[in-house]
C-alpha cells in the first residue's frame, strides 16, 4: 500500500502549477466571470499538451493506459481547481463529452474528433439532461428515428455546459421502446448541422458556459451512432462512473485553495491584539477543515487507484462525491467566515469559491443520488464485504 504520489505524479502537479502561473492565471484574470466559454483558455490547455492526456496515443494523446487514467484526471482536476477554476471547467466538460467517443467510438468517429480534443481545437458537450429528466435520465424523450441512410433527432436537452461553444455533440436519445436503458442510443452531433439549434444560454451562480439545446428533424448521417444501438445509456455510465471521482477531486481542489486562503488571512488579520489564529476557536475551525480535506481527498483517490485497477467504482465514486463535497460546502462555509466582511465582498476569491462548490453537489448525480446509490447498494447487500458480516454482524 502506498499513499503518496509516484514521482511522475508529483511532477505532473509540478507541471500544471507552473503552467497556471505562467499562462493559465493570467488568461483567467483578463477574462473575469463571463457565463461563456474561454478561448484563450481552450487553446492554452491544447497548447499545454493536457488534453492530449485524455486521448489515446494513435489519436495524439499521451492517455496509453486503456482509456481509464482516472488517478491523473483527478490530480489534473483537483490542481486546476485549487488554482484556477476556469481552466478546469474548460478542461473537464470537453473530456466529459468526449470520453464516449474513446469508450465506444468507431476509429472513423475517433480519427474525426479526437486529435482535435488533443490539441484544445475541438470543443465537446455531454448532453443527457432534459426539462423533464435530470436526476431521473431514464426517463428521456429525445427521439432518434432512423430513416434511409440517416438518423432524425427531436427534442430538447438543457443544463449542456458548452452549449453554444461546442464543435461536437455527444447526445444521448431514444431509439427503441425497450424497457429500461436497453431504448437509448448515443449519438454524436456536430453544431453546425442544420436542425440543431442553441435556445438560450443560462447564468448559474458561479461562472459557466451553459444552456439549453434544441432538435428539429435534425437529420445526421447513420454513421454517426455512437457504439451499439441500445447501449447509448450504458456508455453515458460508465463516463460517468470515471467522471465521478474527478468531480469529487475538483471539489477537494477548491476545498483546499478555500483553506489554504483562510488559513493565511487568519495569520496576518489582527484582532484583540493578535492575529487571528490567537484565538482556539480559530484553530479549532481550521483543524476541522484541514481533517475534512484530508479525508476527502483520502477517498478521491481511493476511488481513482481502484478504477484504474480496472474496477468498477459505483460505490467509491458516490461516496467520494457526495462526502467532498459536503466537505467542500462547509470549508468554504467556513474559509467565507474567517474572511469576515471582506469574504462577503465581490471580487475576493474566497467569495468565488462558497459559489463555485454549489454546482457539483448538483451536477453527474446529485447529493441526493448519490446518497440513493450508496444506502440501495449497501442494503440489497452489493456492497457489503460477506466476510466482515460473517465475523461482526
Ligand atoms: C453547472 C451545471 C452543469 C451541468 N452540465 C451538464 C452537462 O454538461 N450535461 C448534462 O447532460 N447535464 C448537465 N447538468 C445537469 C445535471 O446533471 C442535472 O441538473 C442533475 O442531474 C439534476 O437534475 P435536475 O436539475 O433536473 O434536478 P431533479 O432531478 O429535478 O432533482 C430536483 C431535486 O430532487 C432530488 N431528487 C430527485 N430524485 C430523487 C430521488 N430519487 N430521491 C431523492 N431525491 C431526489 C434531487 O437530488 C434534487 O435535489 C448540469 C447542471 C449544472 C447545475
Amino acid at each position: 500500500m502506498d499513499f503518496n504520489f509516484n514521482e511522475k505524479q508529483q511532477e505532473l502537479v509540478s507541471y500544471i502549477e507552473k503552467w497556471v502561473k505562467d499562462v493559465f492565471a493570467p488568461i483567467a484574470e483578463e477574462f473575469g466571470e463571463q457565463d461563456a466559454l474561454c478561448l484563450d483558455m481552450v487553446y492554452a490547455l491544447g497548447e499545454s499538451g493536457l488534453m492530449k492526456t485524455m486521448i489515446p496515443p494513435e489519436f495524439g494523446g499521451t492517455n496509453d493506459d486503456n482509456g481509464t487514467h482516472a488517478t491523473e484526471l483527478c490530480i489534473i482536476r483537483e490542481t486546476l481547481a485549487r488554482l484556477c477554476p476556469l481552466a478546469e471547467s474548460t478542461y473537464s466538460v470537453t473530456g466529459l463529452g468526449s470520453y464516449p467517443v474513446i469508450l465506444a467510438g468507431s476509429e472513423a468517429q475517433k480519427n474525426k474528433y479526437l486529435s482535435g480534443v488533443a490539441t484544445g481545437k475541438t470543443v465537446f458537450a455531454f448532453a443527457l439532461t432534459e426539462p423533464n429528466a435530470g436526476s431521473d435520465a431514464l426517463r428521456l424523450s429525445t427521439q432518434a428515428r432512423l430513416e434511409g441512410d440517416e438518423w432524425v433527432l427531436n427534442g430538447r436537452k438543457i443544463f449542456i455546459s458548452n452549449a453554444g461553444y461546442a464543435d461536437a455533440y455527444t447526445v444521448f436519445a431514444k431509439t427503441d421502446d425497450a424497457p429500461g436503458s436497453r431504448g437509448i442510443s448515443a449519438f454524436l452531433v456536430d453544431a453546425d448541422t442544420p436542425g440543431f439549434e442553441v435556445v438560450r444560454k443560462l447564468s448559474m451562480i458561479a461562472p459557466h458556459p451553459i444552456g439549453e439545446i434544441s432538435f428539429s428533424n435534425c437529420r445526421i448521417p447513420k454513421e454517426n451512432l455512437l457504439g451499439e444501438r441500445g447501449r447509448g445509456f450504458k456508455y453515458a455510465m460508465q463516463t460517468l462512473d470515471v467522471f465521478r471521482s474527478s468531480v469529487a477531486a475538483q471539489l477537494i481542489g477548491f476545498a483546499q485553495a478555500a483553506l489554504d486562503k483562510a488559513a493565511a488571512y487568519a495569520k496576518t488579520r489582527q484582532a484583540f491584539g493578535g492575529p487571528l489564529t490567537q484565538f482556539q476557536s480559530i484553530q479549532h475551525k481550521l483543524a476541522d477543515m484541514y481533517m475534512e480535506v484530508e479525508s476527502a481527498r483520502n477517498l478521491v483517490y481511493y476511488a481513482a487507484w481502484r478504477k484504474d485497477l480496472g474496477n468498477r467504482v459505483t460505490k467509491e465514486a458516490a461516496i467520494a462525491k457526495l462526502y467532498a463535497s459536503q466537505v467542500a460546502q462547509r470549508v468554504a462555509y467556513e474559509g467565507q467566515q474567517i474572511f469576515g466582511g471582506y469574504g462577503m465582498i465581490k471580487g475576493n476569491p474566497i467569495e468565488l469559491l462558497y459559489r463555485e462548490v454549489r454546482p457539483p453537489a448538483i451536477y453527474e448525480g446529485t447529493t441526493e443520488i448519490q446518497h440513493m446509490i450508496i444506502g440501495r447498494g449497501m442494503l440489497s447487500g452489493d456492497f457489503i464485504d460477506e466476510e466482515a458480516t460473517k465475523v461482526f454482524w
